[in-house]
């Protein structure tokens, strides 16, 4: 049987892809990608004149046994999305699910993913994150998640639509408090891209100096509590205590 490629594609600029990616799409029968034409461009940038076929969230159940089914029969395919890693808030999770359970080898080549990106030059911490995809978008629902998020004591990181970004830092005001630090990723890898560092109010009122701010791909991530848990304040006033009780 052939190999299920799971391979991670640029999210802006081409010349991070790798070298394993590009001899991988080379070499499978058959790359299933998340909207062709859009693939098209990168492929043709590279030369892969690689057989495509469209994957997408409206037929990836039910294609994913036939595309299982020509691997059992030797043939190798590869994943790709529009951009960054598939599965990652993209297609691909039923395919792989379906693979795995059927003993299908399934091999990832990994390259960029916006959230990994946005995270490592943030200047937040990282040693614990929480990833939350896109948030709902009722705002009731919107607004539940974020309150979740109230007490965390690690960086959340979620992806977030242009049209959304001014509500959304509303949100989070009114849900998280006005102090809360946020940092908005845009454009990553791409001419434009910047990091924008402060209160709702102020990133805010960053994306209204220029309308054209409020355009282009953007990751948003929340500073974990500064507030000491219930737990370490009690810790404090014990140690106190106690040294007060010392010789
Ligand atoms: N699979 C992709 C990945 O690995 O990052 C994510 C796909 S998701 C459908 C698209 C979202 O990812 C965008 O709405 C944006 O929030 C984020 N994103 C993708 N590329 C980005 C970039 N160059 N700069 C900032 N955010 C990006």
């Amino acid at each position: 049987p052939g190999t299920l490629y799971i391979v991670a594609t640029p999210i802006g600029n081409l010349s991070d892809i790798t070298e394993r990616a590009i001899s991988v799409l080379n070499s499978v029968d058959l790359i299933a990608a998340e909207d062709t034409r859009h693939s098209g461009k990168l492929l043709s940038h590279f030369g892969i004149k690689t057989k495509t076929f469209a994957l997408h969230d409206h037929n990836e159940k039910q294609k994913a046994q036939s595309l299982l089914d020509q691997i059992n029969q030797g043939a190798s395919i590869a994943l790709i999305s529009d951009a960054g890693t598939p599965l990652i808030s993209d297609p691909g999770y039923n395919l792989v699910n379906l693979a795995r359970e059927q003993g299908v080898q399934v091999t990832p080549i990994p390259g960029p993913s916006a959230v990994i990106t946005a995270l490592c030059a943030a200047g937040l911490p990282t040693d614990k994150f929480l990833f939350a995809g896109f948030l709902p978008v009722k705002q009731q629902a919107r607004l539940s998640t974020l309150a979740e998020y109230k007490n965390a004591d690690f960086t959340v990181v979620f992806y977030e639509s242009p049209r959304r970004i001014i509500d959304t830092l509303e949100y989070i005001e009114e849900s998280l408090g006005a102090e809360k630090e946020v940092v908005v990723a845009k454009e990553l890898t791409k001419h434009f891209e910047s990091f924008v560092k402060g209160t709702p109010a102020e990133i805010i009122s960053w994306f209204k100096e220029d309308k054209d701010r409020q355009q282009g791909e953007m990751v948003v991530m929340l500073a974990p509590n500064k507030e000491e848990s219930a737990l370490s304040i009690e810790a404090e006033q014990l140690m106190k205590a106690l040294m007060e009780e010392l010789p």
